[in-house]
């Protein structure tokens, strides 16, 4: 598996775990975010060692901030971290599937 890949797996973990996602959601998430089959999310997880994750975390202390650069998170103080999700294809239209709120931007604003 890639270095790349690893990262994708672990930051959406790590994630899901800052969320207090359930087990079920964490793992089709991690699947989704780093592009891999359900089945090597589950092997990932169930491989990992809590020193392997530890020194991912020290390795990235930054992970949240780069998270939030990459992901457009619900600006409702009701749901911090939530997750907006594309209303089309021109992910110019997002919406929360926590409280509903939607957003309506140009990505790039969110890459700055
Ligand atoms: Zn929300």
């Amino acid at each position: 598996m890639k270095q790349k890949t690893k990262n994708k797996l672990y930051a959406a973990w790590a994630w899901c775990d800052h969320e207090d996602k359930s087990t079920e959601f964490m793992l089709q998430f991690m699947a989704d975010e780093a592009g891999v089959e359900y089945d090597t999310a589950v092997d990932f997880v169930t491989a990992s060692t809590d020193e392997a994750r530890t020194q991912w975390y020290k390795d990235n202390p930054d992970w949240l901030n780069k998270w939030r650069l990459e992901h457009i998170l619900c600006p409702a103080p009701k749901c911090p971290g939530a997750l907006l999700e594309p209303m089309d294809e021109s992910y110019t239209s997002f919406k929360c599937p926590k409280c509903g709120h939607t957003v309506v931007v140009f990505k790039k604003e969110y890459f700055n």
